[in-house]
């Protein structure tokens, strides 16, 4: 068997959460004695069980089918993803800030290193 026809079996036959881990719209992927969890992002929602919304996680008895509903995950607009959502931006802007406002302070620091009689 080649490597090409291992990834091809696995990619049929997936066994592992792996990528489900490594997608965006996944906050966490595990199995435990109750089957298959996929816990969705804030955004996003699962349409391919619940085809109004409402529902974030995909719970499924294999990896295979929990894999399958994952495709389904679209953009959800509810008011618990835009809230979660916002939380996210402001993280994400606050962050930023406190990067620029590091990078203003470091160049102010190093202007106070300047003696005052060379100023
Ligand atoms: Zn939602």
């Amino acid at each position: 068997m080649t490597n090409k026809d291992t990834h091809m079996k696995q990619t049929q036959n997936p066994t592992t959460l792996d990528a489900a881990n490594s997608d965006p719209r996944v906050a966490s992927a595990y199995r435990d004695s109750d089957g298959v969890w996929i816990e969705l992002e804030s955004g996003w929602g699962n349409f391919y069980d619940e085809p109004r919304g409402g529902l974030h996680g995909i719970h499924e008895t294999s990896v295979r089918a929990a894999l399958r509903a994952l495709r389904g995950a679209r953009p959800c607009d509810c008011a618990d993803c835009v809230e979660g959502l916002h939380k996210t931006a402001q993280a994400t802007a606050l962050a930023a800030l406190k990067r620029a406002t590091a990078a203003v302070d470091a160049v102010l620091n190093a202007r106070d290193d300047v003696p005052q009689a060379d100023r």
